[in-house]
């Protein structure tokens, strides 16, 4: 049998706990599982792909299922080349599905071998979100909270 392998695409800017809670509780499901970051040419990051990068790995230090990697272009394309059947994603809120619901069907419309997994929020974590966590940075705020233990926001 192929092995299970499921792509968590994101920007993670920057990785949060809930990000964390969702990777954590879908390990069990896969064989690895790929954190893919996107990049995208046409947008601003507020933190460095190294920076993003490298918070992802002191969060998952030692798991051995993890691996992360980066990517442009499309999330089929990745899944495609890196040969893997799952995509992961996290649905918060009704408005996470409705946006999930149109990329899912439209990523299995263009690669049907390719299957969209959802994981629901844990209660505690469905209000967190990189944008506000980047909001409280821009204002001097403290996020330390909303991050992984071992990410230094600063
Ligand atoms: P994007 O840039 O695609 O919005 P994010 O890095 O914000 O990516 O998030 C990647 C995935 O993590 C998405 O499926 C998103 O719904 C999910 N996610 C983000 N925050 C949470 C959370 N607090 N709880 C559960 N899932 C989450």
């Amino acid at each position: 049998m192929s092995s299970k392998i499921a792509v968590f695409p994101g920007s993670f800017d920057p990785i949060t706990i809930g990000h964390e809670s969702v990777i954590r509780r879908a390990l069990p499901l896969f064989d690895e599982l790929v954190i893919a970051i996107g990049i995208n040419s046409t947008k601003n990051y507020f933190f460095p792909i190294e920076k993003r990068k490298e918070w992802i790995a002191k969060t998952f230090a030692g798991e051995k299922k993890v691996r992360i990697e980066t990517y442009e272009g499309l999330t089929i394309d990745f899944c495609k080349k890196i040969k893997a059947n799952y995509i992961l994603r996290g649905l918060r809120t009704s408005a996470d599905f409705e946006f999930e619901r149109g990329i899912a069907q439209m990523n299995r419309a263009m690669a049907s071998e390719t299957e969209t997994v959802f994981i629901l929020s844990l209660p505690e974590y469905s209000a967190i979100s990189s944008t506000i966590i980047r909001d409280i940075i821009r204002n001097k705020g403290n996020a330390s909270a909303f991050v992984p233990r071992g990410v230094d926001l600063k």
